[in-house]
């Protein structure tokens, strides 16, 4: 017998910093629920494809693309890489996201601000105007859905660790709201998450490695549900806003923050 490629699905989702984390928890679920997906990711090669061989296991159409999401032309690439290998994308994944070393106010340099709204603000509205020219029903295009990965810092602020990441993620709520209410004319819908406290390596990239599990535990202490999230209850959330099911929400943020 030989082996046949897989069936097109109806569905071709690019998720954004799928690697680890968040992204790839979503990779695994949208795969499990039938989509093709494009797996984009900056650094970290080897992951990004035992991700794509695991998920080709399931029959799946899975390539990962190489980009930084902080970069216009790169952004470019990406959708193009996508057009040439996958075909019609049907859904985003506005992921991939950074934080810094946990500063106050006079630790906010201007580099670091720069690439900390390049990665987590305008990486949103590069890749939905990519988006938007390949899904426009006003283009010629059969609609689609986008979900936002924002995070509860937003709205509970982050004093003395990353108010800038806090202030990128609330822009892109608002960025969410704006453009969910613009794009729905053209068949698209928008929304969004804001995760609280979620069990990925994020966090090593703001807090001394030695300071962290104890961080972590006090942390979870805080938090009415008593634990951290799992990047997998986090991609039930993405998964049911990219799903027909979620055909009448627009615009909206969905906390998945156990309460906090
Ligand atoms: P993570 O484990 O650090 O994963 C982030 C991923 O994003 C990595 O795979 C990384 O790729 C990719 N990435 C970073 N910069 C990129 C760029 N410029 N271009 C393309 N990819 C890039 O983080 P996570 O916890 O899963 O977070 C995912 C999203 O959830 C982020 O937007 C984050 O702000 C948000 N969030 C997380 C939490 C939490 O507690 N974990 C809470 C609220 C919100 P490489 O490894 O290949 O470089």
């Amino acid at each position: 017998m030989t082996a046949s490629a897989p069936a097109e699905s109806t569905f071709l989702t690019l998720i954004t910093g799928a690697g680890r984390g968040i992204g790839a928890a979503t990779a695994r679920l949208l795969a499990r629920q039938g989509h093709d997906l494009a797996l984009n990711y900056r650094s970290d090669r080897a992951s990004a494809e035992a991700l794509a061989e695991e998920l080709r296991a399931l029959g799946r159409r899975v390539e990962i693309i190489q980009a930084d999401v902080g970069d216009p032309a790169q952004v470019a690439a990406l959708f193009d890489a996508v057009d040439r290998r996958l075909g019609r994308l049907t859904g985003l994944v506005n992921n991939a996201g950074i934080v810094a070393p946990s500063a106050s106010l006079d630790g906010l340099t201007p580099e670091r601000l720069r690439r900390m709204f390049e990665v987590n603000v305008f990486s949103v509205i590069h890749c939905t105007q990519q988006a938007q020219a390949r899904m426009s029903t006003r283009h010629g295009g059969a609609g689609g859905a986008i979900v936002n990965v924002s995070s509860r810092a937003a709205q509970r602020g982050s004093a003395n660790l990353y108010s800038d990441y806090a202030a990128s993620k609330a822009a892109v709520d608002a960025l969410t709201l704006s453009l969910g209410h613009e794009l729905i004319a053209h068949g698209i819908r928008m929304n969004g998450v804001r995760p609280g406290v979620i069990d990925t390596d994020i966090h090593a990239d703001s807090r001394p490695a030695e300071e962290l599990p104890a961080l972590l535990a006090a942390t979870a202490q805080g938090i009415p549900i008593g634990r951290l999230g799992q990047a997998s209850e986090i991609a039930e959330a993405i998964a049911w806003l990219l799903s027909p099911a979620a055909s009448y929400t627009v615009g909206a943020m969905l906390d998945v923050a156990g309460g906090r």
